[in-house]
């Protein structure tokens, strides 16, 4: 009963951008046994992530938005706010990656990727941050962030997708200072390599290469972000603003 009142969600209403598959899909179902109200944030609606909610008596509904799309996330936050009155907290996790050589790669890939990465989760707090400010609600923004904005990942090349994530850390600690006068919290979630469908695409060889410099040996499972995540949500933790929260199997301490 005492974790419940200090780690629940009862009441909240949580926007999972990328809430599809993957990371998302799993943290939304997290958050809604947790007690919140999941809203889903996907650029193709996400019917399967609504119905794992509610078939174990959560709330979820799914909203289609592309997060680079500024006009249509304002559109989607003002949705969430009419249909569900409140924004407590934001799982800010949509993201891509292209792994390619800096010498062959296109300025398109590169473009892509810090626009979905970076400043995609930059339009979606941005939105969210000005719907709880006029709404006077002392919510969290989680956004994610990865290892690959503290290290450089050997040996696939992806230096987009490591500045996207270090862009994020940072931008994470940028908003969390400029919007502490309105109790709203920012802080980052940055994983290692976790076992989702878009790391399956990634070559067996490539995955074999990663595993010596992995202390556990192993890719983590979706499910053990959702502590951090729950943590970083709550009420209880309202003193942690600004913080990278690294969930790596210890990959960036070897
Ligand atoms: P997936 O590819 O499995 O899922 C990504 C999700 O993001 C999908 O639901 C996709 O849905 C959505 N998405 C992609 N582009 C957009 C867009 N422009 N607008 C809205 N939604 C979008 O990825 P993961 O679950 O593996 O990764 C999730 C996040 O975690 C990413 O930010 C990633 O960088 C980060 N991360 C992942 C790690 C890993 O090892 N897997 C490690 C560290 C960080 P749809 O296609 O319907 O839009």
């Amino acid at each position: 009963m005492y974790l419940e009142e200090m780690f629940g969600l009862n009441g909240k209403v949580a926007i999972v951008t990328g809430g599809r598959r993957g990371i998302g899909q799993v943290v939304a179902c997290g958050l809604a046994k947790a007690g919140a109200e999941v809203v889903i944030f996907s650029r193709t609606l996400s019917p399967e992530t609504v119905k794992m909610i509610t078939d174990e008596g959560g709330k979820a509904y799914d909203i289609a938005v592309d997060v680079t799309d500024e006009k249509g996330v304002d559109e989607a936050v003002a949705e969430v706010m009419k249909r569900s009155g409140h924004i407590d907290v934001v799982f800010n996790n949509a993201g891509i990656c292209i792994h390619e050589d800096t010498l062959e790669a296109s300025i398109e890939d590169w473009r892509q990727v810090i626009d979905v990465n970076l400043t995609g989760e930059y339009i979606v707090a941005r939105a969210v941050g000005r719907a709880m400010i006029e709404n006077k609600i002392h919510g969290s923004i989680i956004n994610m962030g990865s290892m690959s904005g503290t290290i450089v990942n050997i040996p696939q090349w992806q230096a987009s997708y490591n500045a996207s994530k270090a862009g994020v850390i940072h931008m994470t600690k940028s908003l969390a200072i400029e919007w502490a006068e309105y109790g709203i919290r920012v802080n980052s979630l940055s994983p290692g390599y976790i076992g989702t469908p878009m790391s399956a695409d990634t070559p067996q060889e490539l995955k074999d290469a990663w595993m010596p410099l992995i202390p556990q040996h192993r890719m983590g499972k979706p499910e053990e972000l959702l502590p951090a995540i729950l943590y970083l949500a709550c009420d209880a933790a309202g003193y942690t603003t600004g913080s990278d929260v690294i969930v790596d199997g210890g990959y960036v301490s070897f």
